[in-house]
């Protein structure tokens, strides 16, 4: 007998998802990409996302405020509409309470949802409402639309791509640890707790990137750099090498890794619900683009690897020379 927690979540996902895949017309996108794609005509697709939020498992009650709470809740869909290249159009939230709960939780947590959806205009058009015995569960299903010749897969990345993030990575997966180490607050800590509670779905800039043909694969950080690499590598039948000193940390994070004795790239990269972008660019197309983003936003994306051939596996380089990761990314079963 094999039990869940010997293959992890992503076994278990490729494990019954064949038998769905082989039945899919081939114009739909399936099981294995931050969305589902279905044509709706020849330029568009309909985009469908959905995550699950369960107490105690994805937030702990006393540690993120309701208003928070709805706001990520939503928020952590519409990255994936993001990681396509999408723009999101409708929400529907499923909500299983305890029956104990004060209303009070509960209509901020709706004015939570309620903000994202007036910041990202989107329609909270349905859902379902239920008693759950114990804990809190939230279950959001979000649409969106593409252009067909824009959206970006994680099946796209091509050896010789150089391997991109839009944002710090790392500050959400050191709040999270301040919060479950009960470590006290100063002004970087509370920046890092921020992070973890209030995360941003770069819906712009997925947008942006997608408009350019040179960007060739793109998905959202959930579980952290070092697992979502292996959903785009598997995808796009590639190996990879990621350079440890180039993953980009905020400031805030290395003074609270330095002040705790913590390792800030291992954080980076393996911490997770940071729900920034993680991209392939052809070396043709990096400079232009990188400029340009600038430009746009602001601010800089940074190259962190390169992509390899599939018989290079993923390796890790610290300064020039091979390296090993301790900690892995986060997988629900394990
Ligand atoms: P994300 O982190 O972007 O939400 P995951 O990497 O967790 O996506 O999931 C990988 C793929 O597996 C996605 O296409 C998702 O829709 C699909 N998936 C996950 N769980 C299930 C399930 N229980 N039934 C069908 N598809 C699933
Ligand atoms: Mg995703």
């Amino acid at each position: 007998m094999t039990s869940l927690s010997e293959i992890g979540e992503f076994g278990l996902i490729k494990r019954f998802s064949q038998q769905f895949l082989k039945d899919l017309p081939k114009e739909y996108t399936g099981i294995g990409d931050d969305c589902a794609i279905i044509p709706l005509n020849k330029k568009e697709v309909l985009l469908i996302t959905t995550d699950m939020l369960i107490e105690d498992s994805h937030f702990i009650r006393n540690k993120i405020s309701p208003f928070d709470l709805g706001q990520k809740s939503l928020m952590v869909n519409l990255s994936d509409i993001a990681a396509m290249g999408g723009t999101p159009v409708s929400a529907f939230l499923s909500i299983g309470l305890p029956s104990g709960y004060e209303i009070e939780w509960i209509d901020n947590f709706f004015k939570g949802i309620k903000s994202v959806c007036d910041e990202y205009g989107v329609y909270l058009m349905g859902g379902d409402t239920t008693r759950s015995p114990e804990r809190v569960v939230i279950n959001i299903v979000v649409t969106g639309k593409g252009i067909a010749s824009e959206v970006k897969k994680r099946s796209a990345a091509k050896p010789g791509d150089i391997i991109c993030v839009n944002d710090f990575v790392g500050d959400s997966g050191g709040g999270l640890r301040i919060l479950l180490e009960n470590l006290s607050y100063d002004v970087d800590a509370e920046y890092l707790v921020k992070r973890h509670n209030c995360p941003r779905a770069n819906v712009k800039e997925g947008k942006w990137l997608s408009g350019f043909r040179d960007v060739h694969a793109m998905i959202d950080i959930s579980d952290g750099i070092e697992s979502d690499i292996h959903r785009l590598m598997e995808s796009s039948g590639v190996g990879t090498e990621i350079e440890l000193d180039r993953i980009p940390l905020s400031g805030e994070l290395t003074r609270v890794a330095a002040k705790y004795g913590w390792n800030a790239h291992e954080i980076g990269v393996t911490g997770g619900e940071d729900y920034c972008l993680m991209f392939t660019v052809s070396e043709k197309g990096f400079n232009e683009i990188s400029q340009d983003y600038e430009k746009e936003f602001k601010k800089p994306f940074y190259r962190i690897g390169r992509i390899k051939e599939t018989s290079a596996g993923l390796k890790f380089f610290y300064e020039g020379k091979l390296t090993t990761l301790k900690k892995h990314g986060w997988d629900h079963f394990r």
